[in-house]
């Protein structure tokens, strides 16, 4: 299933998208016990889950809303927490960083040992078509990330990587946007990565099951059309199941939280001299079985 968390008329709440009808169902009428906000909607589990289905095949037409009159918002338009970010967790990405000179913690080797963990705070999350104010960068250096993003459903402390595919709700796509100056001059990443409206975030949550063998599916970006990132999941240095487990040793992970797992090769200070985002420049991001997200630079 796609889930998606949408406005109209000012309202938000969240729905089920019907692909072949180009229409979102209207949770909030087709199956009104329900939450309205997907944490929530998450939190409640496989109970909620089911009723969803069983709401989808609604004849009900006012809960049928077609696409083009709503605005899709990012899954989690306010996430509870932040988002956990994994950072360089592809081989060609952590080569390219370790030479590109913004790498503060460069310098004992390329390919870390243990997932490098960060976060961006909550206040980053923009939805798709949304713009990304890269005039709030004063340093000028925007860059992109594309990531596939997993979201948590069942929460846990000491989940085993055997287990951690249990805990695993779905996935979303995320742009780790990033202000590389910042990043690099302050050490830690924090600020360079949480920049408000710097991590679009969507369209859909697909869940687990509708995504399959995740390890298959290609992430990509492109920006004003140039294919600049193309890569597989397996290509992970840390796989979900050990970054699920790495969080997860003394950290309860809720519901609802999201993990960006890294980003491949070919992002903007991978080239000499780097491709810093500009005003008008779009970048698109694809991944297969969860949709598109595009955004365009302001
Ligand atoms: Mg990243």
């Amino acid at each position: 299933m796609k889930l998606a968390t949408f406005s109209q008329r000012s309202r938000t709440r969240i729905g089920i998208l019907d692909e072949q009808a180009g229409e979102i169902i209207d949770l909030s009428i087709a199956a009104p016990k329900l939450p309205t906000d997907m944490t929530a909607f998450v939190e409640a589990g496989d109970r909620a889950l089911k009723a969803a289905e069983k709401a989808s095949r609604t004849r009900n037409k006012e809960a049928r809303l077609k696409l083009s009159r709503v605005r899709i918002r990012a899954p989690f338009p306010e996430p509870r927490r932040n988002i956990l970010c994994v950072g360089k967790n592809y081989y060609d990405h952590a080569l390219e960083f370790d030479k590109s000179g913004f790498d503060a913690t460069a310098g004992a080797s390329a390919i870390p040992d243990l997932p490098i963990i960060f976060t961006k705070a909550p206040s980053t999350v923009i939805g798709p078509g949304d713009p990304v104010p890269g005039y709030l960068d004063p340093t000028k250096s925007v860059d992109y990330e594309v990531e596939l993003a997993v979201v948590i459903g069942t929460g846990g402390r000491g989940i085993s990587k055997r287990n951690a595919f249990k805990h695993v709700y779905g996935y979303t796509i995320v742009n780790d946007v990033t202000a590389r100056h910042l990043q690099a001059n302050h050490k830690q990443w924090f600020l360079g990565k949480s920049i408000d409206g710097f991590c679009p975030m969507g369209p859909w949550l697909v869940t687990a099951d509708e995504v399959g063998n995740v390890k298959k599916i290609r992430v990509e970006s492109k920006v004003n059309g140039e294919v600049r990132q193309s890569a597989l999941v397996k290509d992970l240095i840390f796989d979900i199941p050990t970054l699920i487990a790495t969080l997860s040793k003394g950290m309860t992970l809720q519901p609802g939280d999201i993990i960006a797992t890294g980003t491949p090769a070919g992002v903007g200070i991978g080239f000499k001299p780097p491709k810093f985002l500009k005003k008008g420049d779009v970048v698109t991001l694809t991944i297969d079985r969860l949709g598109v997200l595009e955004n365009t630079v302001v």
